[in-house]
């Protein structure tokens, strides 16, 4: 059976747009292009996950998110204008699984609702192990491994490790990094990352002598794993 995705979004070219690339990707889409009309199909059908836009009438996106959240885990991803840097801390805050700025490359979007369902499944199979080759993460205890030899890492490392890990195969940026792993009392600071990074890098890429974190020059960095 198809994953079903609502689109919430009041921009009915993007809306058509995206209900289009859904489909044409497998999935059954949806779309409501209202706060209110958006809150009332997420609550009232299953869905797989919402993508959901900020700036809506009737009822923006963060008061959708908020309702949603009082009754729902649904993987909510927002989309988000550049311009709108609180809406995106509030809608972490509150909830939302991951954002996505306007204008985007729909292969972007794509790769991003793929891992919010791949992590929605993982949570169902009650999946407590994330792995990127052989570098395994036991969630629960905090554990890292790479070829069953023990990692130590500060709670810190381990949380930007699991991020990435999480979104492997994905280019994450500086700021994203920061804003996920640190939150938004970091804001602006993305040295720190580097420095997080080059920890990880000395612990594990290093100590094993393989390439776990790729560097993108000038956009970030990515955990490449091909499974
Ligand atoms: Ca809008």
């Amino acid at each position: 059976m198809s994953q079903r995705i609502l689109i919430i979004e009041d921009e009915l070219k993007i809306a058509r747009f995206l209900e289009l690339e859904l489909s044409h990707e497998g999935y059954e889409a949806d779309q409501a292009n209202d706060g209110r009309e958006g809150l009332n199909k997420a609550l009232a059908n299953k869905y797989d996950l919402v993508v959901l836009d900020i700036m809506l009438p009737l009822m923006n996106g963060i008061e959708v998110l908020r309702r949603i959240r009082q009754s729902s885990e649904i993987p909510v991803i927002m989309l988000t204008a550049k311009d709108e840097v609180m809406d995106k801390v509030v809608g972490l805050d509150m909830g939302a699984n991951d954002y996505i700025t306007k204008p985007f490359a729909i292969e972007e979007l794509l790769a991003r609702i793929r891992n919010a369902l791949r992590i929605k499944t993982q949570k169902q199979d009650g999946t407590k192990i994330l792995a990127a080759g052989e570098l395994k993460l036991d969630l629960d205890k905090y554990l890292v491994t790479y070829q069953n030899q023990a990692i130590e890492l500060t709670k810190r490392e381990f949380d930007l490790l699991r991020y990435m890990v999480e979104n492997k195969n994905i280019v994450m940026t500086r700021e994203r990094l920061l804003e996920t792993v640190w939150g938004f009392d970091y804001a602006g600071d993305t040295n720190i990352v580097d420095v997080y990074i080059r920890y990880l890098r000395s612990k594990i890429d290093d100590r094993y002598n393989m390439k776990l974190i790729s560097t993108i020059r000038g956009v970030g960095y990515v955990i490449k794993d091909e499974d």
